[in-house]
Parts: structure tokens; C-alpha cells; sequence
């Protein structure tokens, strides 16, 4: 690396006007947290390292601050405000950088952030004897034309086409004077096609698949915050009596004993149920299903939780877990802990290894130890992709 001759000198522009709307979120992408730092970060760093010496970025109308807190400390940078398309943003940008007279300039989009050096070292390379460089790559998928109705009208030839990517490298004064006489009446794709238009020549380098576009949500899936998060946390307790069945996780268990309540009373199912409603703030158990409405008499408990899942469904959350623990002395949980599971994770979808039921005695203390009653309580996570 250090045996390499050093690059010609070289300043750039980074567009980063967009508001990034696709990938959702509040914040324009080019500003958002991506593999550790924002966004537009990774391209000033690496236009740093290549020994860029000026660094104008094309910012949203009234964010250069978040435009400059992004890019971080680093040699000379500025911020300038985009246009309406993004000939004018880079215009703005080329007019910024005018003062400066540099001989050559790099034109990238803040939203290829995974920019190699030996992509800025070809394109610098090749203006030795090119006015424009772009780097580009071949198409691998064959192509159609695409006529009335969605009907295949034809075959484009893959061969003599290529996905162009940026930074786009120009001599400064070619590219400035292009801009210059550009029509803004009509569109163009790049600044490659603004130089072409004028008749300049432009070179194509070999492009790098890691430059490729942030344009959805899961380009930001492993390294930004795509979901929201949320706890829920419920507890119950119903009375041990004789003649009574005794329900637990919507499995029913042989014992001397049952427990009393209004619906049937399944205390473990209860305590979920209050968890997921806490989660997604819509009240508790009683709220929906009050003991006094004659409905609810000798329910089973499942449709009380498959609701209280529905409800968090509608709110956008699904559960991630369900953590119970069930508190008695009598009957043993263990043996019927995988049926309890296996039934929650039927009732709320998910898989049994998201459900984990625990049991524990209060060691002959309280209502628990003297088998009054059985207790429960619950924590659930959830989330929601935004
Ligand atoms: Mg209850």
C-alpha cells in the first residue's frame, strides 16, 4: 500500500440531499447508523484516506449541521444545500468548490457508503487520459424490453450494457462548464451523461459490487435500529379448591384441587395475557373480559391470550418471548412443562423455543406454600420493524 505512488490531488462532492424516505424512519438515510457510524461518514472517511483535499456535501435544504455531525472532523468540508434534481444539488455543489480551482473532482452519492480506494485510484488514473471516469459493472441477468401491458417486446443486448455506480471522477473545469450549459428542461441520469451531452469522453472503470446503492430497509437490518421494542410483564393469582378443574397454560392436570375463578381460571395463561396487553398499553385482562359480563363464564382462557396476541398484531408488534413462571407447591410442573409449552406456543404462533415455562415453591410460605392458591407471573418481548 505505502509503495503505491500517491494520487494526484483530487477534491469531491457527496450528494446526500435526498431524504431517504424508502428505508422509513425519521431521519434522512445518508445521516442513520450504518456499520457503526452514520452513512454519509464511511465515504468522508474513505475520500480521506485517498488524500481528498476538499470535501463539499450537498445537504437537504436546512441540515447542514446534521449534514456536517455525520461526516465527522476531517480535513476541509462545507455544506452546501441541494436543488430540486440532482443536476442542480451537484451544481450547487460544483459552484461551492470553484473557489478552490482544484484540477479534478470525484462527484459521489452519500448513499453508496462501501467506497474501496483502489476504485478512487482507478478513476483518478484514468482522467490522465479521459475527461470523465465512471466505474461500472457488467449486467449477469439477461434483459427485456418491457412493452404495453407488461408484455415482453423485445431483448436488449446485456453485452454492451453496463450499471454505473459513483464517485464519478471529471477534470473540474470540463465538468463544471458541462453543468454550466446543461438544459435543466430535461433529466439526466448522471454526471457522466451531463459531461457526454457536451462531448466529453468518458471512461469506464471497473466498478466494485460493495458500492452498492442503500435503498430499503434491510440494507440496514444487521447494524441499524430497524425495530421498536417493547416489555410487557403480568401477574395472577387464583384460589386452590376442591371441585374445581385445575387448568394451567390451557392444559388440564390431574389434581385434588382446582382453581376458582370466573373463566377458567387458568392463572399462567392470565399472567401472559396481562403481559401482552401491558406491552402494547391496552389495559389488562379485565378490561376486555370483564368477570362481571356472563360471556366469560367457564371460558377457556386460550381465546383471552390469542386476543391480547391479536391486538399486539394490530398495534404492528409481534412477540419475540414469553418467559412464565408458575409459583406453587402442588402438582409438580415439571412433568407437564413441554405439554404447557407446546400449547402456548400453538395458542400465541410462536415457536416453542420463544416459550420458557418455570416453576418454582415459596418453600411452604405464604398462600402458595400452604397450597391456597397458585400465583404466576409473565414477561414477554416484543417488537416492531419500522
Ligand atoms: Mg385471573
Amino acid at each position: 500500500m505505502n509503495d503505491e505512488p500517491a494520487l494526484p490531488p483530487f477534491s469531491a462532492i457527496i450528494v446526500a440531499a435526498g431524504r431517504g424516505l424508502r428505508v422509513g424512519g425519521d431521519t434522512p438515510k445518508q445521516f442513520r447508523q450504518w456499520r457503526g457510524k452514520p452513512v454519509l461518514r464511511h465515504s468522508v472517511e474513505a475520500l480521506a484516506r485517498a488524500g481528498c483535499s476538499e470535501i463539499v456535501i450537498v445537504a437537504p435544504a436546512g441540515m447542514h449541521e446534521e449534514a456536517l455531525a455525520a461526516a465527522g472532523e476531517h480535513l476541509s468540508i462545507s455544506a452546501v444545500d441541494g436543488g430540486a434534481t440532482r443536476q442542480d444539488s451537484v451544481h450547487a455543489g460544483l459552484r461551492a468548490l470553484a473557489p478552490s480551482r482544484p484540477a479534478q473532482v470525484l462527484i459521489h452519492d452519500a448513499a453508496r457508503p462501501d467506497l474501496p480506494q483502489n476504485v478512487i485510484s482507478a478513476l483518478l488514473k484514468a482522467l490522465d487520459k479521459h475527461v470523465g471516469a465512471i466505474p461500472a459493472l457488467p449486467v449477469v441477468d439477461s434483459l427485456a424490453v418491457c412493452g404495453t401491458g407488461d408484455v415482453m417486446s423485445g431483448k436488449a443486448d446485456r453485452e454492451t450494457l453496463r450499471r454505473v455506480q459513483t464517485p464519478q471522477a471529471f477534470r473540474f473545469g470540463d465538468i463544471m462548464a458541462a453543468h454550466d450549459a446543461w438544459n435543466g428542461a430535461t433529466d439526466a441520469g448522471d454526471d457522466a451523461q451531463v459531461l457526454s451531452a457536451s462531448g466529453g469522453s468518458v471512461a469506464l472503470v471497473q466498478g466494485d459490487e460493495r458500492l452498492k446503492k442503500i435503498t430499503f430497509a434491510e440494507d440496514f437490518g444487521d447494524t441499524m435500529t430497524t425495530a421498536q421494542f417493547r416489555v410487557g410483564q403480568g401477574y395472577d393469582v387464583h384460589r386452590l379448591q376442591a371441585g374445581e378443574e385445575l387448568w394451567l397454560c390451557g392444559v388440564k392436570l390431574d389434581h385434588d384441587k382446582g382453581l376458582a375463578g370466573h373463566s377458567d381460571a387458568d392463572v399462567a395463561l392470565h399472567a401472559i395475557t396481562d403481559a401482552v396487553l401491558g406491552a402494547v398499553g391496552q389495559g389488562d385482562i379485565g378490561t376486555h373480559f370483564p368477570p362481571s359480563d356472563p360471556k366469560w363464564a367457564g371460558a377457556r382462557s386460550a381465546q383471552f391470550l390469542k386476543h391480547a396476541v391479536k391486538l399486539a398484531s394490530v398495534a404492528g408488534y409481534a412477540i419475540g418471548n414469553i418467559d412464565l413462571t408458575i409459583i406453587c407447591e402442588a402438582p409438580k410442573i415439571g412433568p407437564h412443562r413441554p405439554a404447557m409449552r407446546s400449547e402456548v406456543a400453538r395458542i400465541t404462533g410462536l415457536a416453542e423455543d420463544a416459550v420458557s415455562i418455570k416453576a418454582t415453591t415459596t418453600e411452604r410460605l405464604g398462600f402458595t406454600g400452604r397450597e391456597e392458591g397458585i400465583a404466576a407471573q409473565a414477561i414477554v418481548g416484543l417488537a416492531k420493524h419500522v
